[in-house]
């Protein structure tokens, strides 16, 4: 008996509309019509784009907007990925790391150094429109300090996360990052929402104080039980 897969096998016409089904499906899109699948203003869009410059003086380190700065509230506009191999993004990416390791932090999103781009730079890896997803909703406090800011805090963060970007080199990646590396990605996530870590802080601390409350309570009361 022949099975369906080698009918489909068999058979070139069929062969022959699979491949124009997947090119017509996942085919290159222009960098116009990539934002317009993505409601971005492709003009404002440009204009940013435009006045990057290809190269920067040597050991450049580049300002870092301090808070108080519109575009650290801004919604962050995602990349076209025709726009990645660009030697102005290059740049931009190289000057991010410089400018990162020279301020002594760990992570750097774009709109801290006022180009509001989905692109960071979270320990040694660059990400580009990257997306996360909590792997389960456990929650960790963390002690985090930023480069636009003059203060640290306290906030809580998934412990464990997936994370799908593109990398530096325009490959698609996805992988599960815990602890320490998770905290950097959700952190800098933050920026490319207009969020900083102060914003929730006092309210998570509040809340993970209420959380460890009520767990010592339980666990007091259960020891009692026994
Ligand atoms: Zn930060």
């Amino acid at each position: 008996m022949k099975s369906i897969l080698d009918f489909f096998q068999s058979n070139i016409t069929l062969k022959l509309f699979a491949i124009f089904v997947s090119l017509s499906l996942g085919g290159p899109v222009s960098a116009q019509e990539f934002c317009q699948q993505n409601f971005i203003n492709y003009d404002s869009f440009f204009e940013v784009f435009e006045n990057l410059p290809y190269e920067y003086p040597q050991k450049y380190k580049l300002e870092i907007a301090q808070q108080g700065e519109p575009v650290l509230r801004q919604i962050a506009t995602p990349l076209p990925l025709q726009f990645i191999e660009d030697e102005r993004i290059q740049a931009l990416i190289d000057q991010m790391e410089f400018t990162m390791k020279k301020a002594g932090g760990v992570g750097i999103a774009a709109p801290q150094v006022f180009i509001p781009f989905r692109l960071l730079i979270a320990q040694n890896d660059v990400m580009i429109n990257p997306e996360y997803t909590p792997v389960h909703p456990g929650k960790t406090l963390s002690f985090e300090g930023c480069l636009s800011m003059a203060y640290c805090g306290f906030v809580t963060r998934y412990r464990k996360i997936k994370v799908s970007y593109t990398d530096r080199n325009g490959r698609r990646i996805r992988k599960t990052l815990r602890g320490f590396s998770a905290i950097v990605v959700q952190h800098e996530v933050d920026h490319l929402n207009g969020r900083l870590f102060s914003d929730g802080y006092i309210e998570s601390y509040r809340s993970y104080l209420a959380r460890a409350q009520s767990f010592l309570k339980r666990s007091s009361t259960k020891r009692l039980e026994k």
